[in-house]
């Protein structure tokens, strides 16, 4: 079955930590985004949409507290693991209110990080697959677990790049969802600089695109 790699976006600014986080995490087969400030995570964050976050409070400008509260604000369901060498009991409990999801103390153990985001992935997950492995929009029906899709009841063969472009679709239904977020979804960044691709891309792309509405509106 086709399926996406978990993406964790790294928010430190301590280039040896990002170097070690980014190493562990990969070879444990995450996909991972790094972002150096608040403010490029927050970039980073509406162009990517990763997975979950590690949130490191100590950041240059935008505080890591700040970061916290503005994800909130967009999505309330993002799994949050905070990384500090504060140690308050006030700070974890002001930082938890916020909305974070887990906190880890610094130093932290490679092994103690890697459980924590499974346990954050499995809690999305059976929350996702409580509230939404089906959806049903109109005579449109996805099962997310089974990566499948039906229209008024009949299936629709789907390629893996015509799933994930639905996918997105209905995942961002009624808002913009701009050319980056397709090419970073749906295409992965490796083309984003491949004029040819870019091109041959948006061919593709509107006749996809004009399919999927098809189905979204019939
Ligand atoms: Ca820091």
């Amino acid at each position: 079955m086709f399926r996406r790699k978990t993406r964790i976006l790294v928010i430190e600014d301590d280039r040896e930590i990002t170097r070690i986080l980014r190493r562990s995490l990969a070879a444990h087969g995450y996909e991972v985004l790094i972002a150096h400030s608040g403010e490029q995570a927050l970039e980073v964050l509406e162009q990517q949409s990763p997975h979950l976050l590690l949130l490191d409070l100590g950041l240059p400008n935008m505080s890591g507290l700040d970061v916290c509260k503005q994800v909130r604000i967009q999505s309330k369901s993002l799994p949050i693991i905070v990384l500090s060498v504060r140690n308050t009991e006030s700070e974890k409990v002001q930082v938890l209110d916020l909305g974070a999801d887990d906190y880890i103390t610094k130093p932290f153990g490679m092994d103690e990080i890697l459980a924590r985001i499974r346990v954050a992935m499995r809690r999305t997950f059976l929350s996702s697959q409580e509230m939404e492995s089906i959806l049903t929009l109109g005579p449109l029906q996805i099962d997310f677990e089974h990566q499948t899709v039906s229209l008024n009841g009949q299936a629709i063969k789907l390629t893996p790049t015509e799933y994930d472009l639905l996918k997105i679709l209905v995942e961002q239904r009624g808002k913009i969802v701009t050319q980056s977020m397709l090419l970073s979804h749906v295409w992965r960044n490796d083309q984003k600089n491949n004029p040819i691709f870019s091109t041959s891309l948006w061919g593709n792309c509107v006749v996809r695109l004009n399919r999927t509405q098809f189905i979204l509106v019939s």
